[in-house]
């Protein structure tokens, strides 16, 4: 039962095993409210791994901040009646203590703990010596270095299986989103730490329902290896994150309607024609790059001559006039202007750092 995450997909890409599916209500509750959820789920067939915050870091102190350790033997009787492992948040010794007791099998950090290394110290002794599943989610604050630090000191603990939970990165005024994917900042941790599994958590991240399924189709087009999902009996009347919660039935009905997909496909012919269309990516990439490398020159170019005149090296109107010219011209082309304004922005400091060098080198 410990090595949850090695019945997954993960362990084994190339089987039609779909994603690991973790869900349960935000907070448990009431023993009502766990068993019902947990009888729920474990009806739709599609849940394998049942959560529930025991303890809830709220993010400002006065409303409902967890059951605590009495919400423990409620969630081992919904295990007994539902043969689901148990999934819970810890943030201290004590509560790794807790839940062990109670024959939790995941144990997650979340991303108030993230945060704190002190905290995910205090977690990772704890844990020294246990055979369990330990999940981490990313810090709040959009910091790879500390998810990773996190991470290094679970490791470190001797804590085999371990995994990744995506929940968005707080971004201060977004209105889309509760939490803002960055989607990158994973898709870099994935790649810097392949061997770990990456679970994601649109509840976090959107904090409504209703774009729940769009964000979870995202992760699984991007190749994650779970979802965490939060669900509850009575979502409208959840003690906390309520607007975020389906039904049990609802969750069936967006994981019904994803597209799974896999990373690797043994069809001869799709696999031919994606190489070629790769190659193809690749040569207009290496163009690109020598563009920009004689852009670069021509830069350096006018960087001498701007010396050689005395002039400064940012003149704000020309600066504009590029933006201008290339946000319509863009357009034409289908690119955002979002996009060329990073782009460009890029560019522009490359540009101006190499007019630096080339004005102020003795
Ligand atoms: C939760 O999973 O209920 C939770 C508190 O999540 P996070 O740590 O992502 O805010
Ligand atoms: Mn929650």
């Amino acid at each position: 039962m410990e090595q949850v995450l090695t019945r997954t997909k993960f362990a084994d890409p190339s089987s039609d095993k779909k994603p690991l599916i973790i869900s349960g209500p935000c907070s448990a509750e009431s023993e009502e409210q766990v068993l019902a959820t947990a009888l729920a789920l474990a009806k739709t067939g599609k849940v394998d791994v049942l959560r529930a915050g025991i303890w809830k870091p709220r993010t400002r102190p006065g409303s409902f901040e967890g059951i605590g350790t009495k919400g423990l033997p409620w969630l081992q009787k919904a295990k007994e009646l539902t043969g689901l492992p148990l999934a819970v948040e810890v943030a201290t010794a004590k509560q790794v203590e807790d839940a062990l007791h109670f024959g939790v099998d995941i144990l997650w950090v979340g991303a108030r703990t993230t945060v704190n290394p002190f905290s995910v110290q205090e977690v990772a002794d704890a844990l020294k010596g246990v055979d369990k599943t330990v999940l981490i989610k990313n810090p709040i604050n959009p910091d790879l270095e500390l998810w990773i630090g996190a991470v290094e000191r679970i490791q470190k603990a001797g804590i085999k299986e371990l995994g990744l939970i995506h929940r968005g990165f707080s971004s201060y005024g977004n209105t889309e989103y509760r939490n803002a994917p960055m989607w990158h900042l994973a898709i870099e941790l994935k790649r810097r730490h392949p061997e770990l599994p990456m679970i994601c958590d649109p509840s976090h991240i959107c904090g409504k329902r209703d774009t729940l399924q769009a964000v979870a189709q995202e992760a699984i087009d991007l190749d994650y290896d779970g979802l965490m999902l939060e669900s509850h009996v009575d979502p409208d009347n959840a003690w906390s994150d309520a607007k975020q919660q389906v039904t049990p039935e609802r969750l069936a009905e967006i994981l019904d309607s994803i597209v799974w997909r896999r990373e690797h496909s043994d069809q001869k012919e799709f696999n031919v024609a994606l190489e070629k269309l790769r190659a193809q990516i690749n040569q207009i990439d290496d163009e690109i790059m020598l563009l920009l490398g004689n852009r670069m020159k021509v830069a350096e170019k006018i960087g001498l001559y701007k010396k050689e005149n005395n002039i400064t090296i940012l003149q704000t109107n020309r600066w504009n006039e590029i933006l201008e010219r290339s946000i319509q011209k863009g357009d034409k082309l289908g690119l955002t202007k979002e996009f060329i304004l990073k782009y460009f922005d890029a560019v522009h400091l490359e540009s101006i750092n190499r007019q630096n060098k080339v004005m102020n080198e003795q």
